[in-house]
């Protein structure tokens, strides 16, 4: 079997381009949606996200605001940062880039963002409301393997999802997105985590597998069923001489192997890491319109 390699690309840029027609009908009501960034410190792979996100907001129409700060900013500072988006009408999402430095303290930080801007659904308010199936700002990640699987036709009711991972920004929301009584959900869903035991046992009962741990071709063929559909979070970097860049990116996947025994497969990259930025966008747009919806 060779399995069939789900398109991340294609999938995010047919999203990328719904929230640009979604743009020019906000703009047509008089707004066009803003995205403040909030980047603390001089970290590489930071700058690239924000860099990333902030070119995929201009494709889609998308105001992009960069609030850059330095490393040593202290943590008052930067809440009074959060206060001042929060407050300002012109931004519709805020979005802090993560990790923040040792000395912040993350959870006040994004407890601090209004949770009618959180475009990354992280505020346990809308976690809360995930939770219990409201709608809400959906994690970027998560929402993005949902998309996947439902624009690639793959049915997840009544499926054993096994996620490996366990984090608040990918295992747990995204097992509460695949666990509700919803469309493209309705899932049996389990969570395994660096405690579980028989953790090959547990993935080979999936039918989809999802892999978030971050830990290069951690997954092997014989942790997957046969025509398993296997989604690959991870993101990890490993040396590689021949590139440009003395690296590259891998997914969590051993992915030649693995694309033998599995019925479907998300490369990396190209996988799931576009859809993560095309989901903030979606976010973005809908933060904008329910804000104009509340103001008429
Ligand atoms: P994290 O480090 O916060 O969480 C890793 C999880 O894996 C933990 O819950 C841990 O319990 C579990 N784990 C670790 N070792 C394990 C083992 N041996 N067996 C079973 N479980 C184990 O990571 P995260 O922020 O959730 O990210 C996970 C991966 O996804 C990383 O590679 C990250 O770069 C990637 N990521 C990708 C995107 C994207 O857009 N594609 C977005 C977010 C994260």
């Amino acid at each position: 079997m060779t399995a069939k390699i789900i398109d991340g690309k294609a999938i995010a840029a047919q999203i990328r381009e719904e929230a640009k027609n979604e743009v020019e009908a906000l703009k047509d009501r008089g707004v066009t949606p803003c995205l403040a960034a909030v980047l603390v410190g001089d970290v590489a792979a930071s700058k690239v996200y924000v860099k990333n996100k902030r070119q995929a907001c201009e494709k889609v129409g998308i105001t992009s605001v960069l609030r850059a700060l330095a490393a040593d900013v202290s943590e008052p500072e930067l809440l009074k940062l959060i206060d001042e988006l929060n407050n300002d009408p012109a931004v519709h999402g805020i979005l802090v880039q993560l990790p923040l430095p040792k000395h912040i303290d993350e959870t006040k930080v994004i407890e601090a963002i209004d949770p009618s801007k959180d475009v990354d659904g992280f505020h346990p308010f809308n976690v809360g409301r995930l939770v219990i199936g409201l709608d809400t700002f959906r994690s970027c990640t998560p929402a993005g393997v949902q998309q996947l699987l439902l624009r690639s036709g793959i049915e997840v009711a009544g499926k054993h999802v096994v996620i490996i991972g366990r984090s608040n920004i990918v295992g747990k929301p995204l097992a509460n997105i695949v666990v509700q009584k919803q469309k493209g959900a309705n899932a049996t869903v389990t969570i395994c985590h660096s405690r579980t035991k028989n953790l090959n046992e547990i993935c080979r009962q999936a039918d989809i597998l999802i892999s978030a741990l971050g830990q290069p071709a951690f997954v092997k063929p014989d942790m997957v069923k046969p025509g398993a559909v296997v989604i690959d979070v991870g993101i990890n970097r490993i040396d590689c001489p021949s590139s440009d860049k003395g690296y590259k990116l891998v997914g969590d996947v051993d992915f030649e192997p693995v694309s033998k025994v599995a019925s479907a497969i998300t490369p990396v990259p190209g996988g799931v890491g576009p859809m993560t930025v095309a989901m903030l966008m979606v976010n973005t747009v809908k933060a904008a319109r329910m804000a104009l919806d509340r103001a008429s």
